[in-house]
């Protein structure tokens, strides 16, 4: 399965998340896919609130989020629950892709990029944002130690040390601090853990594979 979220992007631009049911390595993906691995970017992603701004294909460490200017390049990065965000400025030719879980989420990333976006000369009335498929609050059980670093309107309390957690609300509420306009961010409905064709870390724990997702100019 590919969800492909491309419809709220303009120019050529493609938001794709491959779900990799095969659990292939990323050349085979990019091989099924069509892609040439000199245009790809992948960052080594440790969970921070990192985001790199880059010119040129390769791998990127100690980093959760690329932004780029070059229209030839195809952004990448690696899922299984956290939220891939991917972003576009296009009357700027600028965009990002972003991923998001419980501690990048807590560390703002997506400030990080959208930062990185105006070092580029975005505005950010420019730029739209789509929240991909991610474990979503029906299914995301985190405790206080987690719940703490969110704001209220993002957690719904089940007892003392048990909370549910909406990365997608706490993302956009980040966004919308920022001067990013409503209508330009949207949400994806799918939870990764109800939706089977989705690799989930807290359905399958060590077993899940890793989505892709990619965004760029695909030819
Ligand atoms: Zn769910």
């Amino acid at each position: 399965m590919i969800y492909d979220f491309s419809y709220f992007f303009s120019n050529q631009m493609k938001a794709l998340l491959h779900c990799n049911e095969k659990k292939q390595q990323l050349s085979g993906i990019l091989n099924e896919l069509n892609i040439k691995s000199k245009k790809i970017a992948v960052p080594e992603q440790i969970h921070s609130n990192n985001v790199q701004l880059i010119n040129e294909n390769g791998t990127f460490i100690n980093n959760d989020g690329l932004v780029t200017t070059n229209q030839k390049l195809i952004l990448s990065i690696k899922v299984a629950d956290c939220v891939p965000i991917f972003l576009q400025d296009q009357k700027n030719n600028t965009f990002g892709l972003v991923h998001s879980g419980w501690r990048g989420t807590a560390g703002n990333i997506v400030k990080c990029a959208i930062e990185k976006m105006i070092l580029v000369q975005s505005n950010v009335k420019d730029i739209k944002v789509f929240l991909g498929p991610s474990i979503k609050s029906c299914c995301y059980e985190v405790d206080y130690k987690v719940a703490k670093k969110f704001s209220k309107i993002s957690k719904i309390k089940i007892n003392e040390n048990k909370w549910m957690l909406d990365l997608h609300k706490e993302i956009k509420k980040n966004l919308m601090q920022l001067g990013i306009l409503e209508l330009n961010i949207k949400s994806s409905e799918i939870c990764t853990f109800d939706q089977q064709d989705c690799h989930s870390f807290r359905r399958n724990g060590k077993f899940a594979g890793r989505m892709v997702a990619f965004m760029g100019i695909l030819k």
